[in-house]
């Protein structure tokens, strides 16, 4: 379900545009539409009234707990079933935020993603975005979720009409600080012009994006169905929309033994990086069952984030959450789909991000 065909119902039942956006953000906040501050029978229209309890278990039924599954660094990691029964993840992340799919799949075909191997599914649609914020509001409070990363499973850049609109909604009547929202991608020329353009600029959400190396031809090997644009001209695109919306960009490198920790791309990071309004995350890679790739060594990684400090780039090593409960987001619908209860495609993300990426 779209949010535009939301708000068109809404309308249908006669709904102003303020009475549509009081279901929106109490849906979005995960609230009761009843309000002991105006009650709604003094405000919504019979019509809508009537039609409300439907709607509500509606948008509840987008977005169902399967399962949780508590990380012991206070991350959790939720399987969450959509209505044509395809599953996502999202986690709880300490600190207040969420990161959430923006797709059940995804074609970009990382190598070291199990993602890549089983392509894309479906594309969630705005509404399902949302309401995977809604439904972990609803398991740890309404307050409780203040930020938003798209870095679970899919690509936003590969869905961004609706991503844009999750976005926009999030951010205008889900109490989520636009800087606070964080679109994650393998960098596409679209998606910086529709950022830039959201509700005429009033919503600006950060921007991460999924570097992985500075070298045109590795990362074409490792990202294969990314789009071609160089590592110098992604810089450049996103050094734009981050003085002009005022974030600092959060570069990603999953970091692999071997393939992308030597010191060529220390040089080459530091040589598009140095003096940038930029952060980078170095997160080793989890280990997947059936892909070649291995994370480092620990004295390795550190060394690596210490030799960019010195060099002018502002560098954080991180670790994925949870990773006690199977650390790559994906892996929980994977094994889920393999004990075999439905008939789905099965597609095995491991966001480099999120929790990782
Ligand atoms: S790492 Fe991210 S972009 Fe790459 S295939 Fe996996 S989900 Fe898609």
């Amino acid at each position: 379900m779209r949010i535009e065909q939301l708000r068109h119902r809404l309308t249908s039942l006669g709904a102003n545009p303020e009475h549509a956006r009081h279901v929106l953000r109490r849906w979005a906040q995960a609230r009761p539409q009843q309000s002991s501050r105006r009650r709604i029978e003094h405000y919504l229209p019979q019509a809508l009234r009537d039609a409300l309890p439907g709607l509500v278990e509606e948008l509840a039924g987008l977005a169902r707990l399967r399962s949780r599954h508590a990380g012991a660094d206070g991350s959790e990691r939720l399987l969450v079933d959509l209505a044509d029964g395809q599953s996502v993840e999202s986690v709880l992340l300490p600190g207040g935020g969420l990161c959430v799919s923006s797709q059940v799949g995804c074609a970009v075909g990382c190598v070291f993603c199990m993602t890549g191997q089983g392509g894309l599914v479906r594309q969630l649609g705005s509404a399902e975005i949302v309401a995977q914020l809604a439904l972990a509001r609803t398991l740890r409070g309404p307050n409780t979720v203040r930020k938003v990363v798209l870095m679970g499973m899919g690509e936003p850049a590969h869905n961004l009409d609706n991503v844009m609109e999750a976005i926009e909604l999030m951010g205008c009547e889900g109490a989520i600080g636009h800087k606070n929202i964080v679109f994650s991608t393998v960098g596409d020329e679209r998606a910086f012009e529709r950022l830039l353009a959201l509700r005429g600029g009033q919503v600006r959400p950060a921007l991460a994006l999924s570097l992985h190396s500075t070298r045109a031809d590795l990362r074409a090997q490792l990202l294969p169905r990314a789009p071609r644009v160089a590592p110098h001209d992604l810089v450049a695109l996103a050094e734009r929309y981050a003085r002009q919306t005022g974030y600092p960009v959060q570069y990603q490198w999953a970091l692999m033994a071997g393939v992308n920790d030597g010191d060529d791309e220390v040089e080459g990071i530091a040589a598009l990086l140095a003096g940038k309004y930029a952060l980078m995350n170095l997160i080793p890679y989890n280990r997947v069952d059936g892909l070649a790739f291995e994370r480092p060594s620990a004295e390795r990684a550190a060394a690596m984030a210490r030799a960019l400090q010195r060099r002018g780039v502002l560098t954080k090593l991180r670790q994925s959450a949870g990773q006690d409960v199977e650390a790559g987001c994906g892996q929980l619908r994977a094994r889920a789909m393999a004990q075999g209860s439905r008939a789905i495609p099965i597609t095995i993300p491991i966001p480099i991000v999120s929790a990782t990426r």
